[in-house]
């Protein structure tokens, strides 16, 4: 014997009846009829019985539906009738009436008698499901919108307005293009999109009706229509703006030096390891400079460590300006710079090394009024050589040449021994 058997109607009153009839206690379904079973989208009552009858309740409805029983719990003899939505075995949407009762043969168990009532139930679902998918409309931070096979909007959700200064109905019938701040950019994400038939989270520059830039994600699918002709985009913008300056701020913060506004020694290493990895590729000369200002402790011990400060800006900004654009300079600690000259003889390192030297030399800073402050400044010089695979190897060479720079009296420049 089931289990319903044994706890369910003693007997089978309701195998006959032409209506659905089900009984469940605590939501477990211990009965159903055929009729039931047909109305659940099941093929027979045993793969009913045992299931949730939340199992069938639409998602919609299960709140209210929980809070129904939880009332008619206490009240006996009650018939309140209520409707709802269900979802059956095939997922196939009903509406369904049901009275119900607490019943004591079935131990507190609850009776229901339902009827299909889906013609009526489903105008009224779909205008709920109307008026959520407007209110979602209307209030999503992200543009929702749908754009024609020809390119031209057909809808766009009110964020845009805060997006991109239009407002919805000023978009209609608008070329998609006009939106992108690089109107190649549409044809790239579309021909993704054909490709794909769906794009996530797809990072472009738009432009809003002011001029600016806005840094937006789109995601969309493209839509077809039954003979399989494309029809139309459907997808989300999403502003990234404040993302994308976060971003921005983050990757100046790791790789500046925040005394100076140059490359940090991290920064500094990496793009080095790379131009380094250029010249060898290319068969490229490359020189690598280390410079490292004179008696610093004394500058700072006459002038006080924001005296110090100063320095190092000035010294910063002078050697910039003997550089080209595309040279690196980085600080690599303290007061000591690198600097990289890419497709360079050592003859040029050389002279740029010496133009350095010299406007160092002549350079005057002004930490208090009326003190002139003067410094000098050590350089040591490599280029690079067919086995160097790490810019270590030419940096510890540098700093050896540093070391005779300063050993031999200061304000010069010296190269490794054999490089030249
Ligand atoms: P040398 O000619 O041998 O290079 O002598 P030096 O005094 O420059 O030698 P050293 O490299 O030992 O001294 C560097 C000093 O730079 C020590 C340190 O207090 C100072 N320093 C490091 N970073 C900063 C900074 O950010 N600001 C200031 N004002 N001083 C700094
Ligand atoms: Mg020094
Ligand atoms: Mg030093």
């Amino acid at each position: 014997m089931e289990d319903w058997q044994a706890e369910g109607p003693d007997a089978d009153v309701f195998d006959d009846l032409p209506a659905p009839v089900v009984c469940f206690r605590e939501g477990t379904i211990i009965y159903a009829n055929e009729p039931a079973a047909a109305l659940l989208g099941a093929p027979t009552t045993s793969e009913v019985i045992g299931s949730s009858i939340f199992d069938f309740i639409h998602p919609l409805d299960r709140i209210r539906i929980a809070n129904r029983l939880r009332w008619l719990k206490p009240r006996k003899g009650a018939y309140p009738v209520i409707e709802m939505l269900i979802r059956t075995r095939q997922g196939d949407l009903r509406g369904v009436s049901a009275s119900a009762r607490t019943s004591n043969r079935l131990r507190q168990g609850i009776v229901a008698v339902l009827m299909d009532i889906t013609h009526r139930r489903l105008k009224t679902y779909l205008q709920e499901t109307e008026r959520n998918i407007v209110r979602l409309f209307e209030n999503t931070t992200d543009i929702y919108y749908r754009i024609d096979a020809q390119g031209k909007i057909l809808m766009a959700s009110p964020a845009v307005e805060r997006i991109l200064g239009y407002r919805s109905d000023e978009m209609l019938g608008q070329d998609s293009s006009v939106f992108y701040a690089d109107p190649d950019d549409r044809e790239r994400f579309l021909s993704v999109l054909r490709r794909d038939k769906s794009v996530a989270d797809y990072e472009v520059q738009l432009r809003s009706k002011h001029g600016a830039l806005v840094d937006a994600s789109i995601s969309s699918h493209a839509l077809y229509d039954e003979a399989g002709n494309y029809i139309a985009v459907e997808g989300v913008i999403r502003d990234l703006t404040e993302r994308k300056q976060l971003e921005r701020k983050l990757h100046v913060l790791a790789t500046t030096d925040e005394l100076t506004g140059i490359s940090n020694r991290r920064i500094f290493f990496e793009l080095a390891t790379q131009a380094l990895h250029r010249a060898s590729r290319h068969g490229r000369q490359l020189v690598l400079l280390i410079l490292d200002i004179d008696w610093f402790k004394e500058i700072n011990d006459r002038y006080g460590h924001l005296g110090g400060d100063e320095a190092l800006r000035a010294f910063t900004l002078a050697v910039k300006d003997e550089l080209r654009e595309i040279d690196l300079f980085g600080r690599l600690g303290g007061e000591e710079f690198g600097v990289v000259l890419e497709d360079c003889p050592p003859h040029e390192g050389e002279s740029v090394g010496q133009r350095i030297r010299l406007r160092v030399e002549g350079l005057q800073v002004s930490p208090r009024d009326g003190e002139i402050l003067r410094m000098s400044v050590s350089i040591g010089a490599t280029c690079n050589r067919l086995q160097d695979a790490r810019i270590e190897s030419l940096m510890d060479r540098a700093d050896q040449a540093l070391y005779r720079a300063k050993s031999d009296g200061r304000n010069c420049l010296r190269w490794y021994a054999d490089t030249r």
